[in-house]
């Protein structure tokens, strides 16, 4: 078993380091010690996982979003920034 039953879903790391957007990602084949996901925009990856996590990874943590949301904002305004 690799995540357990925590970790059937998780948010996807490709949505999230390529769009900002937190996308649920739903486990589709669980291993010993890597499980694989796919999430619904065609993104398939696998987590390693040390050990299980203690809280399910999905819903995010309201902190996960406001965080996403401070970040996102700020890559605006050095967008807007970098523009003459
Ligand atoms: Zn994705």
């Amino acid at each position: 078993m690799a995540g357990g039953q925590h970790a059937q879903t998780v948010v996807c790391s490709l949505c999230l380091t390529s769009s900002f957007k937190l996308v649920k990602a739903e486990r589709v084949e669980e291993g010993s010690s890597t499980d694989y996901y796919a999430c619904s925009h065609g993104h398939s990856f696998g987590v390693d996982w040390d050990a299980p996590p203690e809280v399910p990874g999905w819903p995010p943590p309201e902190r996960a979003r406001h965080m996403l949301a401070l970040l996102k904002r700020r890559l605006a305004n050095e967008r807007r920034g970098e523009r003459p």
